[in-house]
């Protein structure tokens, strides 16, 4: 089934063309890298489909159903999508158990309980649950929002350049982390980056962004044969 899919989704900000008749796909279990130089719609893309912005043209599809476009917007909480950003966005004056329980609310507060400890487990922070998120390093952070955006089970995930807060160490280790923990929940999962290499390792396919239009999607091996992505390695330094 497709967790994920774009159809013919164009979107502008005033006079701004941010995206131009996107078409794109993200099956269950997928991970799928959105590359592109900066300003090329990488965001816009992603928050079309979290419904953090209305759609203006073309339809968006969640487990082949309608969310976005021909009549229907689904809001953000009702689309079964999960979201880690840039700047993790935890919040600061909530333990670690609260921020992942935080997408929790609709369940009893002992199953909350059991589902916190199961999903900080799999992050690997057990008995980080009493910490707040100051005391934690950037890729412990990083985790936390990881699991919190894990908790309601959601069918697709949304990642917007997820490490480009972190050092170049710790990055390649929470790249890693994040990768199995993404293949272990099975949702659809759309990466977005500027950095071209880490598309080639972390995507099973790479959709190459210019200027809010898709000008290559395939695998890595097929991408890496075609100058477009290297044409983007440029742009993007
Ligand atoms: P990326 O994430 O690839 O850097 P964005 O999706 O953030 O690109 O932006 C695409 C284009 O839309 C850029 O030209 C950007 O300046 C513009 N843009 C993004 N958000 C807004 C906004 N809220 N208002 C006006 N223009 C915006
Ligand atoms: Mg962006």
């Amino acid at each position: 089934m497709t967790g994920l899919s774009f159809h013919n989704v164009s979107h502008a900000y005033d006079d701004v063309e941010a995206l131009h008749g996107l078409e794109l796909s993200v099956g269950d279990g997928e991970i799928v890298c959105l590359v592109g130089p900066s300003g090329c719609g990488k965001t816009t893309a992603l928050r079309l489909a979290a419904g953090l912005e209305r759609l203006a043209q073309g339809e968006i599809r969640i487990a082949d159903a309608v969310v976005a476009g021909s009549g229907k917007d689904l809001a953000p909480e009702e689309r079964g999508v999960g979201l880690v950003f840039q700047d993790f966005a935890l919040f600061p004056h909530m333990t670690v158990t609260q921020n992942v329980a935080f997408g929790l609310h609709r369940s009893r507060s002992t199953d909350r309980r059991d589902k916190v400890a199961t999903l900080l487990k799999q992050v690997g922070l057990e008995g980080y649950g009493d910490k707040h998120p100051h005391m934690l390093s950037g890729g412990e952070q990083q985790r936390v929002a990881l699991a919190r955006a894990l908790a309601p089970q959601p069918r697709v995930l949304l990642l917007d350049e997820p490490f480009s807060g972190l050092d170049v160490r710790l990055r390649e280790e929470v790249r890693d982390e994040t990768l199995r923990i993404l293949k272990s929940a099975g949702a659809a999962a759309l990466i977005v980056t500027h950095d071209a290499e880490e598309a080639m390792y972390m995507g099973d396919r790479i959709a190459v962004l210019q200027r809010g239009r898709l000008v290559q999607a395939g695998t890595p091996e097929a991408i890496y044969r075609h100058p477009g992505l290297r044409l983007c390695r440029e742009v993007s330094g």
